[in-house]
């Protein structure tokens, strides 16, 4: 059909009707994926514009990579909640909006009672065609030299306040649970002086590369 190009106009505003949910640009929304079968795509609205009738709401997004869709795919040390900002962005049909999400800090998601079903966390961006992360840096920590994934339990030294996963310290989540204090093997067996010298909270590891590198 040879109609002419309607001119396009911003909407501050737009209410997707079949979930009654008004969105905004800079909200973060899960939309329909392309197969039923896989979850639910995680954008940030950028900008909302519909023809000059007001009709055909399309949404200008920025996509949030789940870890499966990244090109290293999902790592051990990756929270199932956990998605990444990239540098990709799409223009779709304001239709496939199935519900409005939260996206929060990595710190403000480890402070959270309880996480629901649209709570996400986000703590690198992705650049889609490299598949590089930014920061491409992360702290690590326990012995096994991971970064800190907030699905796991984690018990702290209160000696060098680094924190340990009770597998890699022969201790099962129960017992973990139920200890009011812990020094971890270097700072109970070693003392004072050589807990100076072993802290570890400027340990980093280069996540595109194998995180169990030892630095020995
Ligand atoms: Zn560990
Ligand atoms: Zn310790």
């Amino acid at each position: 059909m040879a109609k002419p190009k309607a001119p396009k106009r911003a909407l501050d505003s737009y209410t997707v009707k079949p979930i009654n949910k008004t969105i905004r640009a800079g909200d973060c929304v899960l939309m329909r994926p392309s197969e039923p079968s896989k979850p639910s795509y995680v954008a940030r609205i950028e900008r909302i514009e519909a023809d000059s009738r007001g009709t055909n709401v399309k949404v200008q997004v920025r996509w949030y990579y789940r870890p499966e869709e990244s090109i290293g795919g999902r790592r051990q040390f990756h929270g199932s909640k956990e998605v990444f900002l990239s540098d990709h962005y799409d223009v779709q049909s304001a239709d496939t909006i199935e519900g409005k999400c939260t996206v929060h800090s990595f710190k403000s998601y480890t402070k959270l009672d309880a996480v629901g079903n649209d709570d996400f966390f986000c703590r690198f961006e992705y650049n889609s065609a490299t598949g590089a992360f930014n920061p491409d840096r992360v702290a690590v920590y326990c012995k096994c030299e991971m970064p800190y994934n907030p699905d796991d339990l984690m018990v702290q030294c209160e000696g060098c306040s680094d924190w340990f996963h009770p597998a890699c310290i022969e201790m099962t989540a129960e017992e973990a649970k139920r200890l009011d204090h812990f020094f971890c093997e270097s700072c109970s067996s070693e003392g004072q002086k050589k807990l100076q010298n072993s802290h570890n909270a400027s340990r980093h590891t280069d996540i595109k590369v194998d995180t169990k590198r030892r630095r020995r």
